[in-house]
């Protein structure tokens, strides 16, 4: 479904990508994993054009979209949840629901999604005429990941869903990331630091240092892997 090769990425003349491949298969859920500054926001700042690859190839669908412009690439079907949520604090959660859907024009399809986007997260309707920004961190996470939803994208970019989170509401978050999967047939390439917590609910991982990728494997083998263990998971 989504295929980077070779992929350099610089902000001026710094190099964060030092020429990345890898490969997303169509109803998986993929985790990169890496330190702080590895370059995995970076990843998926390049699929969704927003800081596009100097070099480099990103196929999605079989299409180049390494030149395409970040609307049209979620227009084609890749939405991203930003690190740190950024919904918009002074609307509603119905008026945050309704931005991320502002390609489409199919009212009625619009109005089904958000129900169903309730059903999914019921706190979200409880909460649906109140300001985004009166939520709790938790809920805004919820927020921004429903908002993302309401593009109807084929493939979900996460960046670190879990951050400043209680475990609680994490275990919350990553079971619906599980069913947006599972249920809405959504392909999900998540960036996370709990590489633990991601590791199991991923069906693959990268592993990435330096702007490069430096592991690859099924989940469960990276979760019993001595080097990953080690580094990122703290045993
Ligand atoms: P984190 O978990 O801290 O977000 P990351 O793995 O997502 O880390 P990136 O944010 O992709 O890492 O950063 C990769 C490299 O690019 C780092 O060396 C970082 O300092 C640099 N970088 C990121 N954003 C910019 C920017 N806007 N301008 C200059 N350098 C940047």
């Amino acid at each position: 479904m989504l295929k980077l090769s070779n992929v350099k990425t610089y902000y001026g003349n710094i190099q964060a990508l030092k020429g990345v491949s890898l490969d997303i298969a169509e109803g998986e859920i993929i985790t990169l994993i890496g330190a702080n500054g590895a370059g995995k926001t970076t990843t998926l700042m390049s699929i969704s054009g927003i800081v596009p690859p100097r070099t480099g190839e990103i196929r999605f669908m079989g299409e180049p979209i390494h030149a395409v412009t970040p609307d049209e690439i979620v227009q084609r079907g890749i939405c991203q949840v930003p690190e740190g949520r950024r919904i918009f604090p002074y609307l509603t959660v119905a008026e945050n629901l309704d931005m991320g859907a502002f390609l489409r024009n199919d009212k009625t399809g619009i109005k089904a999604d958000m129900e169903h986007i309730f059903e999914l997260f019921p706190i979200l309707a409880q909460r649906r005429y109140q300001a985004g920004g009166t939520l709790s961190g938790g809920e805004q996470q919820m927020l921004a990941i429903s908002r993302a939803l309401m593009a109807r994208p084929r493939l979900l970019l996460l960046d670190e869903p879990s951050l400043g989170l209680a475990p609680l509401v994490i275990r919350q978050i990553f079971d619906i990331i599980r069913k947006i999967n599972q249920e809405q047939n959504t392909t999900i390439f998540l960036v996370e630091q709990n590489a633990n917590l991601a590791l199991q609910i991923a069906h693959r991982g990268y592993v990435m240092e330096n702007g490069r990728i430096t592991l690859t494997d099924n989940a469960a083998a990276l979760l019993t892997n001595a080097e990953v263990k080690k580094a990122y998971l703290g045993i």
